[in-house]
């Protein structure tokens, strides 16, 4: 469906310049918006599989569960409100399937790299903002980095349970060191780790690589930059 939908907006480049900007082009808006919905989609599924996770933990830890439906609509309820206060960059700036989407469309209007997502999601009330990569630490521009390794990421892995990806080979080990069940090692995130909750992620792994040039070019100007002055 994605190749369809790059292929369409090839098709139907247009001239509007502020949304092409920002990677998106009026004939992928209901694509867009899809790809939205689908994400919230997904996280309400986690939201519920949450909510039941902690009344059968009640269970196992033998504590008495009373109005059992009514603590799980609360429960629901509470994780879908949290969800609705974030920002669209905390919903959507790191959902896997929504930034592939939109890696794909900005491949197809630009031959230039896609610049981080939260850039090209308008911020809102809530978010951190700046050019500064520090500042968005935790934000997507970090997610470049493995967590494990905290360098730039070469060969991706992304997990299927929750948002967060990781290098190969430092997921893989650290999965190794603990018999194939650990919780994600990103700050925060709860979701339960195996072996199999990882897939490879190319769109990532290309970004992460067009990343790191960047990087690399930014580095070489800084240098000849300093080289310059000191001539
Ligand atoms: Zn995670």
């Amino acid at each position: 469906m994605l190749i369809e939908i790059s292929a369409f907006a090839a098709e139907h480049l247009d001239g509007d310049q502020d949304m092409s900007a920002l990677g998106l082009s009026k004939h992928t808006e209901p694509q867009e918006a899809l790809m939205r919905q689908i994400a919230d989609s997904s996280v309400e599924v986690q939201v519920r599989k949450e909510a039941l996770a902690a009344l059968r933990q009640k269970l196992n830890d033998g504590d008495p569960v009373y109005n059992a439906t009514e603590q799980y609509t609360k429960a629901v309820e509470d994780g879908l409100a949290a969800r609705n206060a974030k920002t669209t960059r905390q919903r959507y700036g790191d959902h896997l399937s929504y930034k592939n989407f939109r890696t794909r469309v900005w491949n197809t209007l630009s031959d230039d790299p896609m610049p981080p997502l939260n850039d090209l999601l308008p911020a809102e009330e809530g978010d951190v903002d700046g050019d500064d990569d520090e500042v968005l630490m935790g934000g997507s521009r970090t997610d470049y980095r493995c967590p494990l390794s905290i360098s730039t990421m070469k060969d991706p892995l992304s997990s299927t349970v929750c948002s967060h990806s990781y290098e190969r080979e430092a997921i893989v080990a650290y999965l190794q060191q603990h018999r194939d069940h650990v919780t994600c090692p990103v700050n925060g995130c709860r979701a339960t780790l195996r072996r199999s909750n990882l897939q490879e992620n190319p769109s990532l792994k290309r970004e992460a690589q067009a990343y790191a040039r960047r990087q690399e070019r930014k580095r070489l100007q800084a240098q000849a930059g300093t080289s310059s002055i000191v001539d």
